[in-house]
């Protein structure tokens, strides 16, 4: 062992970015026990036949191999299951969140800047900041619909590389009007990436809007359909947008597993959105008998979740907890979202429970 050298061995403190020492980490709650209605999972277990069939393709999968690099039987299943437009590519990513992160590692030039609206995704701020982009943002109205002029102000002061818009936008699970998502389209002075993540749940798409506009590009993922665990998400737009960015993704992104399984699921494309169409019922429910409690307002929703605002976020939340239900405190997360909660929506049993939980919590 030599003597002490300055400055070796290095700490975290001396070594990284000032930027990721300054990042609090990413809180997943612990759900064990809980009913878990935080995370807007499809509560739906697979199919019978089609759990043992997936049991099957993973017990003949060649684990030994490294996966098909461009995964193609995936992408031509997708294109099979969804309506996406014969002009555009498919890119896929271990999940929307890595999409996210593929667009931004693309688009970091020194001083560019990422764009959305707020409240929002978080993933969006998120990885701009583990990007070093700058991130901007237009909050909406206080009805949670787009302040198009402002939005218009923000994208000619500031002009982002990139725009994120989620519609149905999480947390707010609204949808934005097609006129305004259109204008913005067209006043965008980089990339806008319509994210897709809750299409099942409404009856709103863009995908034309990515065939007819060359700078528009949608993001989608197969989380809330079923397959959160497989971490699936995709990107619809022009080869001359996707070709670059492909550059960036790592080649193996898309396991074996995941594409075997993905694979087979989408050819049921059918019984996935038979999931999410008896999930919109049970979200009108839901929301019906949420309107009945005292003290809560219910928000209109085109997503698997509803947010709610009550007088005490923080004590429901906890009290919900205690009844051995897990929801979503969002209420600290923006001023538009000050006493709100995020519930997803699951199956009958569970929306029971919820609903039987906020009452007694409500009533102590
Ligand atoms: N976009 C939005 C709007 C989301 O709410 C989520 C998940 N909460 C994602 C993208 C990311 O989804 P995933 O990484 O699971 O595909």
């Amino acid at each position: 062992m030599s003597a002490a050298r300055p400055g070796w061995p290095a700490t975290p403190q001396s070594l990284l970015r000032e930027d990721v020492l300054a990042l609090a980490p990413y809180h997943v709650a612990d759900a064990t026990g809980l009913v878990k209605l935080d995370a807007m999972e499809n509560p739906y277990p697979l199919p019978g036949d089609l759990a043992a069939e997936i049991g099957a393709l993973a017990a003949g999968a060649a684990i030994n191999r490294y996966p098909a690099p461009d995964a193609r039987a995936l992408k031509a299943a997708i294109r099979a299951a969804l309506a996406v437009p014969a002009n555009c590519d498919i890119l896929l990513g271990n999940g929307s969140d890595e999409i996210i992160q593929l667009l931004a590692l693309a688009v970091a030039r020194p001083g560019a800047a990422i764009a959305s609206i707020d409240p929002t995704f978080v993933m969006f701020r998120m990885i701009a900041t583990f990007t070093g982009l700058r991130y901007v943002s237009c909050p909406l109205r206080a009805d949670f619909t787009l302040d198009v002029e402002a939005v218009e102000a923000m994208l000619e002061r500031e002009r982002p590389a990139l725009m994120f818009l989620a519609t149905p936008n999480n947390p707010t699970g609204n949808a934005f009007a097609r006129a305004d998502v259109e204008r913005i389209a067209r006043a965008a002075p980089g990339l806008l990436v319509i994210d897709e993540a809750y299409y099942a749940f409404g009856d709103a798409s863009f995908l034309d809007l990515a065939a007819a506009l060359p700078n528009v590009l949608v993001m989608r993922t197969f989380s809330k359909l079923g397959m959160a665990g497989l971490r699936l998400g995709f990107l619809v737009g022009a080869a001359q947008w996707l070709g670059q960015i492909d550059k960036l993704r790592l080649p193996y992104n898309i396991n074996v597993l995941t594409q075997l399984a993905a694979t087979r699921l989408l050819e049921r494309y059918a019984d996935l959105a038979a999931q999410a169409s008896t999930l919109r019922g049970e979200r009108e429910r839901l929301a019906a008998a949420l309107r009945a409690l005292p003290e809560v307002e219910v928000f209109d929703s085109e997503a698997n979740f509803l947010l709610l605002r009550v007088a005490r976020p923080a004590e429901l939340f906890d009290g919900l907890r205690q009844r051995g239900v897990l929801i979503k405190n969002v209420s600290g997360a923006h001023r538009l979202l000050a006493g709100c909660l995020r519930a997803t929506v699951g199956t009958p049993g569970e929306n029971v429970r919820l609903l039987a939980a906020l009452q007694a919590a409500l009533a102590a």
